[in-house]
């Protein structure tokens, strides 16, 4: 790897805390399972996870399983650590991701394991799991 590859970023920018909306779109991510809230009542996909479909109001949801294709929306590249945990973790891309078969979604992740002069707004990516060391798995995405 050179200088020049997306990393995933250092496990301390952030401590994951779940409840009853957010769980399950981690533990599905904890079996490397991509998916996001759809309402059981109008069939619109929601991301984040949220208490009330904001189409309609209904708080019945399904979590599909998604294939784990996407596009992407729109990328930064971060350069400077924000804290000192992340000077080895750098360059880290946050992305927007658009996913197919969940449209209206723009996902925020992270692009790795690429060159970032090769990442471009439009370019198809496919999910790669993060497993980090405190147990919590991360969907990045690869080309
Ligand atoms: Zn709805």
């Amino acid at each position: 790897m050179t200088s020049d590859t997306a990393k995933v970023p250092a496990e301390e920018i952030f401590e994951l805390i779940t409840d009853q909306w957010t769980g399950p779109y981690w533990d599905a991510a904890r079996r490397h399972v991509l998916t996001v809230p759809k309402c059981a009542s109008c069939g619109k996909f929601r991301m984040p996870p949220t208490p009330f479909c904001p189409h309609c109001l209904s708080q019945e949801i399904e979590w599909p399983e998604l294939s784990g294709g996407g596009t992407i929306y729109s990328y930064t590249v971060v350069t400077r650590a924000i804290i000192p945990q992340m000077e080895t973790t750098l360059p880290y891309v946050p992305a927007l991701v658009e996913l197919p078969d969940a449209p209206g979604v723009r996902l925020v992740t992270n692009i790795v394991d690429v060159p970032v002069s090769e990442i471009k707004v439009g370019q198809a990516v496919k999910v790669r799991w993060h497993d980090r060391r405190d147990g919590v798995t991360v969907p990045c995405f690869t080309f």
